[in-house]
C-alpha cells in the first residue's frame, strides 16, 4: 500500500556549456538499483577528454565575465531562482536520489523533503553571504589608508561521495558558485542520477552557460584528470582518507588550494544522568540514519557504566524500529547499502566483528530480504577501542557499545582515534558537558543534541576528519582571493 514507483531514468549524461552530452569516447558505466540489484541504466562514462571540454567551458565562462564580474545582486536572483526550483521539484529529486544510493523516500510530506530544504538553503545562504559580506580598510594615521578587495579565485574541481549525492553537492556548488567560480563537479559514479535535475534547474534559473559543469564517471578515469588539470585552481573534496591522499599528492605538484572533508569514527557519549528518553532515539538516529552511511554518524556509543544495561536494552528496542525494506516502500527507514562493494565491506567488519567482541543484536541480513544489500541494524558489545571495529570507519549501520567509568575515562576512548570529526555529549550537567567538549578531539560537537546545523557554523575535522572547514567565512576564505591597495590619504 505504501510501495511508490521507480521513476523512469533518462540516461545520465555529462552537462558541459548548459548541454547534456554523452561521453566524447561512447563509453558507459552500469548504475544499479542496490535495492533489487538490477541494472537501472547506463551512464556516460567521462575521461580526460570529458574534463578538457568542461575544465575548458568552465574557463571560458570565468574570463567571459557574465558571473564572475556580474554584481553580487545578479547572481543573489539566479542562486534563489534555482533554490525555489529544487524545492518545487523535491519529490522527484529524492526518488532519484533514493534509486541511486538506496536512502528511503520516507513518508508523504507536505513541503519539501528536509534534505531538499536544506540543499535550497544552501543556495540562499551563500547567494545572500556573498552579497552582504563587506570588505576590510585599515586607516594608519592619515599616511596610509589600505582596503582589501576579494575576487573569485576561477575554475574549482568539486567531487563529492554517493551517501548524500544532492545535498552534499550543493553544499559546496552552493559557495563556489556565489562568490563569481565556475565549477567542474564530479559526482561519485555510484550516484549519478539526481544531479541532471539540478542541472536543468540552473538552465531554467539562467545561470550563464560554463559556469556549473558536470562530467559523470570513476575517480581514476574523471576525477585524476580533473585534480590534475593546470587550469583549475582549487580542488574541493568529500570522500575517503585514501582517496584524499591520493589528491594531495597530486595538487601538490601545482600548490593549488585543496580543502578535504572525510571520514569519521564519531564517539556519542551519554552520561549516567542523560535524558535517556532523547538519547537513546538520537544514539539510534545517528548510527542507522542513511543505513549508517554518514561521515558524522555516531559510530562509538560510549556509555557511563552505572546506566550501561538500562541504555543498551533501550538501544535494541529503539534500532527494532529501523525497520529495513525496499526505499520505495513509504514505511520503511533502513535502505540499502549503495553498492555490493560497501555490503561485502560491510559485512567483512562483522565477521571481524565477531572475534573481536560479540554482536548484541544484528550482525547480518534482515530476515526475508533476499535481493539487494541490506545489513541489519547491528550492535556489537563486550569490545575494545584498540578493536579495528572501534578504530576503522565501518560505514553501515553497526555501532560499538563501550561502557566508561568518569568523564576522563570517556575522553580517553573518545580521543584515542585517527579521527575527529563529530562529537556527542548527553548529560543534564552543564560542567560536564563543557568539560568534555573542551577536551574532545573533533571539530564538531554537539551537546544534547543530534545533527543540526547552522549554515555558518566551521563543518568539518581535525586529524584524518580533514582539512580545511565549509560553512560561512571559511567557505568565503576558501572559494575567494584577497588582495588590497594601498594609498598615502595626503600628498607625500
Ligand atoms: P571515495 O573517496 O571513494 O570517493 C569520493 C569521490 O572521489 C567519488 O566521486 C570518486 O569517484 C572520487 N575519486 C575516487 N578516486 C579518486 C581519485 N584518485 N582522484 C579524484 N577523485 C577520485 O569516497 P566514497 O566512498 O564515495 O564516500 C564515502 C567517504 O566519504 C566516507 O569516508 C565518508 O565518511 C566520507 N564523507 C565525508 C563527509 C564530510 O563532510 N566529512 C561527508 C560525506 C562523506
Amino acid at each position: 500500500m505504501n510501495a511508490v514507483t521507480r521513476p523512469a531514468v533518462p540516461t545520465p549524461q555529462h552537462f558541459i556549456n548548459g548541454e547534456f552530452v554523452s561521453a566524447r569516447s561512447g563509453g558507459a558505466f552500469e548504475v544499479v538499483d542496490p535495492a533489487t540489484e538490477k541494472l537501472t541504466t547506463m551512464a556516460a562514462r567521462g575521461d580526460a577528454q570529458d574534463v578538457e571540454a568542461a575544465v575548458k567551458a568552465a574557463k571560458d565562462a570565468f574570463g567571459g565575465g557574465a558571473w564572475s564580474r556580474a554584481k553580487p545582486s545578479f547572481r543573489r536572483k539566479v542562486l534563489f531562482k534555482a533554490a525555489d526550483l529544487i524545492e518545487a521539484r523535491s519529490e522527484e529529486i529524492i526518488k532519484l536520489q533514493s534509486l541511486e544510493m538506496g536512502g528511503p523516500i520516507g513518508p508523504p510530506m507536505p513541503g519539501p523533503h528536509p534534505m531538499i530544504e536544506r540543499s535550497a538553503w544552501n543556495f540562499r545562504f551563500f547567494a545572500e553571504e556573498q552579497e552582504l559580506a563587506g570588505n576590510e580598510s585599515f586607516n594608519r594615521d592619515d599616511s596610509l589608508l589600505t582596503y582589501t578587495m576579494r575576487d573569485p579565485v576561477g575554475v574549482f574541481g568539486l567531487i563529492t561521495p554517493w551517501n548524500g549525492p544532492f545535498m552534499l553537492s550543493t553544499w559546496k556548488m552552493a559557495p563556489c558558485l556565489a562568490y563569481g567560480n565556475s565549477a567542474v563537479h564530479k559526482p561519485s559514479e555510484l550516484s549519478p542520477l539526481s544531479m541532471r535535475v539540478l542541472c536543468e534547474i540552473f538552465n531554467e534559473a539562467g545561470m550563464p552557460k560554463g559556469v556549473y559543469n558536470m562530467v559523470l564517471g570513476y575517480g581514476a578515469e574523471a576525477g585524476v584528470p580533473l585534480v590534475e588539470h593546470k587550469d583549475v585552481a582549487g580542488v574541493s573534496f568529500t570522500g575517503s582518507v585514501p582517496t584524499a591522499r591520493d589528491i594531495a599528492a597530486r595538487v601538490a605538484k601545482q600548490l593549488k588550494r585543496v580543502s578535504f572533508e572525510l571520514g569519521g569514527k564519531s564517539a556519542n557519549i551519554v552520561f549516567a544522568d542523560a535524558n535517556l528518553g532523547r538519547a537513546v532515539p538520537a544514539a539510534a538516529a545517528s548510527i542507522f540514519m542513511n543505513a549508517g552511511q554518514a561521515c558524522v554518524a555516531g559510530s562509538r556509543i560510549l556509555v557511563q557504566r552505572p546506566i550501561y544495561q538500562q541504555f543498551i536494552d533501550a538501544f535494541a528496542k529503539a534500532a527494532a524500529a529501523w525497520n529495513a525494506g525496499d526505499p520505495f516502500d513509504r514505511a520503511t527507514r533502513l535502505g540499502p547499502l549503495v553498492h555490493k562493494r560497501q555490503y561485502d565491506r560491510v559485512m567483512g567488519y562483522l565477521d571481524v566483528a565477531k572475534k573481536e567482541g560479540r554482536i548484541l543484536f544484528g550482525g547480518g541480513r534482515p530476515a526475508g530480504l533476499d535481493k539487494g544489500y541490506f545489513v541489519a541494524p547491528t550492535a556489537v558489545v563486550d569490545v575494545e577501542n584498540s578493536a579495528r571495529v572501534c578504530q576503522e570507519e565501518i560505514f553501515g549501520p553497526v555501532a560499538v557499545v563501550m561502557p566508561f567509568d568518569d568523564a576522563d575515562h570517556a575522553l580517553r576512548i573518545a580521543n584515542d582515534s585517527s579521527y575527529g570529526l563529530a562529537g556527542y555529549i548527553w548529560t543534564e550537567s552543564q560542567t560536564t558537558a563543557h568539560y568534555v567538549s573542551h577536551r574532545l578531539q573533533t571539530a564538531m560537537i554537539w551537546i544534547n543534541a543530534g545533527f543540526e546545523r547552522d549554515l555558518r557554523q566551521p563543518f568539518g575535522g581535525l586529524k584524518q576528519s580533514g582539512t580545511g572547514r565549509e560553512g560561512g567565512a571559511h567557505s568565503r576564505e576558501f572559494y575567494t582571493e584577497t588582495r588590497f591597495a594601498s594609498f598615502p590619504l595626503t600628498p607625500r
